[in-house]
């Protein structure tokens, strides 16, 4: 029974062979579990993009990555596959609390990743939830406890996390700052701080940014442990 089982992040053979030769093109040769694959090709996805064919199978691996590459690349998928992958490999569930944390620099931004959240992840029985400013927070405060995924802006989650009675992040297995130029030219790198000492250590913790500042590099110092460093450069 115990050899059936899936084994941890970090441990997995497949995904480790396939990050030492990263040749798979399609999703479909990626060790992926049906209800992803099923979104992903629902959703019209079948060609891996570069960005994801260089992190997704780091990112199955356990590891923490920086991932840099242009606006239009595809990096909120190079994201929100391994985050689906790990919680379903962990057989999260309602009970489990928050386990995967996006943080968006803007509402649009977060909207967009929720949305195509929603789209590969809805053959998945993990719920998530969109936290932006701007929205009433009591009625946000009642959903926030109960998500699996949150897709936050960095000033309304910190908000939750100092007001809201029962938001627990203790579970959390990954992070991903998304945008993460942005976050910092919008002036929330102290807000971030703050969310980041909220959080467990034992995270997997994935920075995904269109550029490769000094403030970027110096926040992948902060919150990364020994990261993968992906930049892909080309049009894909
Ligand atoms: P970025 O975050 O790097 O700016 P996005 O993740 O928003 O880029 O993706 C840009 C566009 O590419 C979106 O319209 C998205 O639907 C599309 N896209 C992403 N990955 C794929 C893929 N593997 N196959 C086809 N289209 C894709
Ligand atoms: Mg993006």
């Amino acid at each position: 029974r115990i050899a059936a089982e899936a084994p941890p992040p970090g441990t997995n053979p497949l995904a480790n062979d396939l990050a030492s030769k990263p040749a798979a093109k399609s999703f479909r040769e990626l060790p992926l579990s049906r209800p992803t694959l099923q979104g992903l090709e629902e959703g019209g996805y079948k060609t891996m993009k570069d960005i994801q064919r260089a992190c997704i199978p780091h990112i199955l691996a356990g590891r923490d990555l920086l991932g840099a590459a242009k606006t239009g690349s595809g990096k909120t998928l190079a994201f929100l596959i391994p985050v689906m992958e790990r919680l379903f490999r962990l057989k999260w569930s309602k009970l489990d609390g928050l386990g995967g944390l996006v943080i968006s620099p803007t509402r649009e931004l977060a909207i967009q990743i929720f949305e195509v959240l929603r789209k590969v992840g809805k053959k998945h029985e993990m719920s998530a939830g969109l936290v932006i400013g701007g929205k009433d927070v009591g009625q946000e405060q009642e959903r926030v406890t109960h998500m699996n995924i949150l897709v936050c802006t960095p000033g309304r989650l910190l908000q939750h996390m100092d007001e809201t009675y029962g938001f627990d992040a203790c579970n959390l297995q990954v992070l991903v700052l998304d945008e993460a130029d942005r976050i910092l030219d919008l002036g929330f790198s102290a807000t971030i701080n703050s969310i980041v000492e909220n959080l467990p250590k034992s995270r997997q913790t994935l920075l995904f940014s269109a550029t490769l500042s000094k403030q970027v590099r110096d926040l992948a110092r902060l919150s990364l442990k020994e990261p993968e460093y992906i930049a892909i450069h080309e049009a894909s």
